[in-house]
Formats: structure tokens, C-alpha cells, sequence
């Protein structure tokens, strides 16, 4: 009942199959979308023209130089699609899928590749989230991305990126979402009520502190609070063996991103002729969709991360923590037992900078605290 009535809540609910599927369709229509075609700019323009239907967004084709390479036949100026949903605030949240697709069983550059799942999924997941949020007014700021690049080796999403963090982007979380709304394989497994989310671990050098494993965990979390038809299977590493996602070149700048993937990939199918609509599972790319829009929901309106966090080291039954807290924040606190990759436990403690946990030993779990609704920081 909670868990319903939670996600009642939520503007997830608007989520439309019919609309997803126009726009996996109209993509796969395209005879390619490799970052080096023609068709390549069709289909951003398209995407563009989507998202500046939608009151409010802000929408830009940013351009960028791919260089002549084993999957690029020239040195070319493309472009990639941004839309960006003004908050009150410069805090920013970023979803996307990539744009592009590719064929690597024919010819590379001119066969056909028509990228339903990869990554027309995610890419129109994106847009859909665009159409639903932007009904109301949000804390911080949504920006909504359909990539280009990614199959020429993550391309679009490195100079996003590396723009973002030369232009100082206050980036809390990015979502990537790509292959999305397969949930069959051609051996018969199936899976259409979990998503995976890869998360890499923070840099142990130190130069690109992020949390992403935190916002993987959160995402987790927030899909059980919230009662998703569809939820998180965490797999706690950056990507796939041997593959890339545009989660990545934000972690190197120092941001929380992840990867959302289908838990069934179909490898006969991707970078194919056969990456065709009839093969998505549109409720299951649906309810993936709905995952990302409890997160970012959560996430557009919370406050700032607690700092300072310390643990009364004293031998105690209880377990006190304290932090720095902002005025007007309103504070969680999280625990789980330390062989467990998820929270077990959550309490709202309101706007206090310390909490005792009467009963719970210190030295049977891990903590963190968060502002209401956002990442948690652990101690
Ligand atoms: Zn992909």
C-alpha cells in the first residue's frame, strides 16, 4: 500500500508506450544513423525538433569533430542533441541515450542499421522522461541528451563531458540508457521486470572523485521505496566486458554516472541489419523509463549532500552520527549490513546535523546520510 501510494506520487505513471514506440520506429526508419552518414543529421534534427515541441526546454545541436579513424572514413563536424529544462537552481541532472547506430556485420559506414535497441531505446526513453517532467517546475535543472559518437568510441559523450567540466556543470547525477527495451534472447531467457545498472568505483587516485556506486545504490533504493513495476539488478562494475558506455567519460571528469542496460542483451541482433521495433519489449522500455523518472524525480528536488559526516567512535549499543547540515535541509539516514550491496534500512530524521540509532552496533553495518531525496554520502 505504501509502496502504491508512493509511487502515485509520481509523474512516472504518464509514461507512453505508444509514444516510445513512435519514436524507436521513426529512428529505426532511418537506413542508418552512423555518426559519419547523412542520415546522421536527419535524425538529430528530427530529434531536435521532438524536443522544441516540448513548453519550456531549451534545445541545442552542439557541434564537435570527429577525427578520421578505423569506424570514421573522414574528419567531419557532427552534432549531438541537447535539451535542457531550466531549474531554479544550476544543479544539474543529466539523462540520455545515443543517437547512433551502426553496422559491424556488413559495411560499417553504409549498411544498414536500423539500432531499435541499441540505442534507439534509450534515446527515446530520454525524450519521453523530457515530455513528462517538464509539467512542472523543478529544483534543479534536467538536461536530456541523445548522444552521438558512441559507436565510433564514445565520441559525443567524451567532448559533452569534458565541456561540462570545463564549463564547471554542477553536474549531481548522469543517466545513461542504453539498450533499454530488450528483454528476450533468442535462447528463450527472459526478463522484463529488471533493469541492470552498472557502476564503476570511485577513483582510488583521488583526481576524479565520483560516487557513482552511491548513485547506483540510490537508484536501487529508490525503485523499492517507490514500489517500480521494474526493478534494479546492481552489477557493481563500470561496464560489460570488453565494452564502453557514455557513463564513462563522465566518471573520468569526476561525475556520478551510470549505465542502464536491459538484463538480457540479444548479441545476434545488435550492430545488425536485425536491430529492427518488432524486437523491443515496449512496456518493459516502458518501465524502465519509469525507473529513471522515480530517480530523477527524487533527485530534481533534494537539497544539498550532508558534509563532515563522522561516527562516534565510542563503544556504545548505539550507533551516533553527526554532519554538517544546510538550513531548511531535511535529512535521511541509511544502513545495511556490510555484506549486503544495498540499503536494508532507511529513517528520516528531519533538519537535525546528528542522529543516534538506538540498538544498532556500528560494527555490523555501513552508514550514510543524504539529504532528503538525494545521493547518500557514507561514512
Ligand atoms: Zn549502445
Amino acid at each position: 500500500m505504501l509502496a502504491a501510494s508512493l509511487l502515485a506520487m509520481s509523474l512516472s505513471g504518464d509514461t507512453s508506450v505508444d509514444r516510445l514506440k513512435a519514436t524507436v520506429t521513426h529512428l529505426a526508419s532511418y537506413h542508418t544513423r552512423n555518426t559519419s552518414s547523412p542520415e546522421l543529421l536527419q535524425a538529430a534534427n528530427w530529434m531536435a525538433d521532438q524536443y522544441r515541441q516540448i513548453p519550456g526546454l531549451q534545445v541545442e545541436l552542439m557541434p564537435y569533430h570527429i577525427s578520421k579513424s578505423r569506424r570514421i572514413p573522414e574528419d567531419k563536424e557532427v552534432v549531438q542533441v541537447l535539451a535542457r529544462l531550466p531549474g531554479k537552481d544550476d544543479r544539474i541532472l543529466l539523462v540520455g541515450g545515443h543517437l547512433d547506430s551502426i553496422n559491424l556485420r556488413g559495411d560499417v559506414f553504409t549498411g544498414r542499421a536500423p539500432g531499435a535497441n541499441d540505442d534507439a531505446s534509450g534515446a527515446a526513453l530520454a525524450l519521453e522522461i523530457a515530455r513528462v517532467m517538464s509539467r512542472r517546475k523543478w529544483q534543479h535543472t534536467l538536461v536530456f541528451v541523445a548522444f552521438t559518437g558512441e559507436e565510433q568510441g564514445l565520441l559525443g559523450s567524451t567532448a559533452l563531458a569534458q565541456r561540462a567540466a570545463k564549463e564547471g556543470w554542477k553536474i549531481d547525477a548522469v543517466l545513461s540508457n542504453d539498450m533499454v527495451g530488450n528483454s528476450r534472447t533468442n535462447d528463450g531467457q527472459h526478463d522484463s521486470r529488471h533493469v541492470r545498472v552498472f557502476s564503476d568505483s570511485p577513483d582510488a587516485s583521488g583526481k576524479n572523485p565520483q560516487r557513482s556506486r552511491e548513485l547506483a545504490r540510490f537508484i536501487e533504493w529508490q525503485a523499492r521505496e517507490r514500489g517500480t513495476s521494474n526493478r534494479v539488478r546492481l552489477v557493481l562494475r563500470r561496464d560489460r566486458y570488453g565494452r564502453g558506455g557514455d557513463h564513462t567519460p563522465f566518471n573520468e571528469n569526476g561525475f556520478n554516472a551510470v549505465r542502464f542496460t536491459d538484463v538480457f542483451e540479444e548479441y545476434a541482433r545488435q550492430h545488425t541489419d536485425q536491430d529492427l521495433p518488432q524486437f523491443v519489449d515496449w512496456g518493459y522500455l516502458a518501465r524502465n523509463a519509469q525507473v529513471n523518472m522515480v530517480a530523477l524525480e527524487s533527485l530534481a528536488d533534494a537539497g544539498p549532500p550532508p558534509t563532515e559526516l563522522k561516527l562516534d567512535l565510542r563503544q556504545s549499543h548505539d550507533t551516533t552520527l553527526t554532519w554538517h547540515a544546510t538550513a531548511g535541509t531535511s535529512y535521511t539516514v541509511y544502513w545495511r549490513e556490510t555484506a549486503s550491496a544495498v540499503w536494508e534500512q532507511s529513517r528520516k530524521v528531519g533538519a537535525t546535523d546528528q542522529v543516534t540509532l538506538k540498538g544498532i552496533s556500528k560494527d555490523d553495518y555501513f552508514f550514510a546520510v543524504g539529504a532528503e531525496g538525494g545521493i547518500p554520502v557514507p561514512l
